[in-house]
């Protein structure tokens, strides 16, 4: 029978600390290391503790609070710093757009690679098609919330653009494995990050609770509630539901959908030996200390390995991971609680 969701209350959501995929291939590949930044000290603090490259998103097209995502003063500054340390900076306009807003877009991406920024992070097939026609120098990765789950989906956007893919968080080593022999296209993997009841970027629930939208002053629309539009998510996931049958017969109280924290530390050296382009780090809310320290340890446990693959050990790197993970959970709470609070809008 199937069930229906009615939200009832706010709970601790769960941690999975170390769940994942293992490899057993036998070669070993530099991968870049990325992490995210939500504001200039965070861009400073990802590529100062070891990180190749930074993401950031600009305000309104990123999946973020305001707050996080930034101005063009603020981008041109974070290219600066990306440029002066000789790393990357790569922008993420991973919403999906309106036909008015391509052009707004492309007039963003034109000033940027003007300042020397040629990296992208982009969701939207028609986006990227657009973005490497005009500017073909460009770098594009096909984001998370493209949903890549097999070979066939990796080839539709590397035909669309696409230099790399983000690949679902849910999909195994074979995939992965078929989507680099038979599609030869880089490959991304996020081992830092929470992952959606739905598929990451395939979510609308916030915007059945709280949906707004304003356009700014320059023409570009932001719909809060719709992260895909260009809002946030309020992770109303993460609140309790009752749920009921199709007569509306009340069934279970409670129920919390799944929602949970997601590291594959234990699988990095695997996924370095299969030849993974990129570990990315999601966390663009996090404080400016907690994005130094996750940076530094996922640098040193990258450097650890490959520098002495056969004398490297996984359990001192588990033990320090323990405190990340217990520092990054208070700090997500906290973060989550604040969003739940503004799910609805205001009487
Ligand atoms: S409401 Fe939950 S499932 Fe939906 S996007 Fe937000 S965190 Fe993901």
């Amino acid at each position: 029978m199937s069930a229906l969701f009615y939200r009832t209350a706010t709970p601790e959501y769960n941690t999975n600390f170390n769940r994942g995929r293992i490899f057993e291939e036998d070669h070993t590949v530099m991968a870049e290391l990325l992490a995210s930044g939500g504001t200039l000290d965070m861009v400073r603090a990802v590529l100062d503790n070891g990180a190749d490259a930074v993401y950031v998103g600009p305000r309104g097209w990123s999946r973020r609070r305001a707050q996080y995502e930034m101005n063009d003063a603020q981008l041109f500054a974070s290219a600066r710093y990306a440029q002066s340390t000789g790393k990357i900076l790569r922008v993420a306009f991973n919403t999906l757009p309106d036909s008015r807003e391509i052009p707004l877009f492309l007039a963003k991406a034109e000033s940027l690679v003007k300042a020397g920024v040629l990296d992208f992070i982009l969701t939207d097939a028609g986006v990227m098609r657009a973005l490497k026609d005009r500017f073909p120098e460009t770098r594009i990765h096909a984001s998370v919330g493209c949903t890549i789950v097999n070979a066939e989906d990796a080839r539709f956007y590397k035909e669309a653009g696409a230099t790399q893919v983000v690949t679902e968080c849910r999909i195994d080593r074979d995939e992965m494995r078929r989507i680099r022999e038979e599609v030869g296209v880089g490959l991304e993997v996020l081992v830092h990050a929470t992952t959606c009841y739905t598929y990451l970027g395939r979510c609308t629930m916030s915007s059945y609770t709280r949906q707004e939208w304003r356009r700014d002053e320059t023409g570009k629309n932001h719909f809060l509630g719709s992260p895909n539009r260009g809002g946030l998510c309020y992770r109303v996931c993460l609140t309790e539901w009752d749920q009921s049958d199709r007569d509306g017969e009340l069934e279970k109280s409670g129920v919390v959908l799944p929602n949970q924290a997601y590291f594959l530390v234990e699988d990095i050296p695997a996924l370095l030996d299969l030849g993974v382009d990129t570990i990315k780090i999601q966390g663009r809310e996090y404080s400016v200390d907690l994005v130094g320290e996750m940076v530094r340890f996922y640098r040193g446990l990258i450097d650890a390995y490959t520098d002495d693959r056969a004398s490297f050990r996984m359990e001192e790197w588990t033990v320090r991971m323990a405190s990340i993970v217990a520092a990054r959970d208070a700090e997500r709470r906290e973060k989550t609680a604040s969003l739940i609070s503004e799910s609805t809008l205001p009487a």
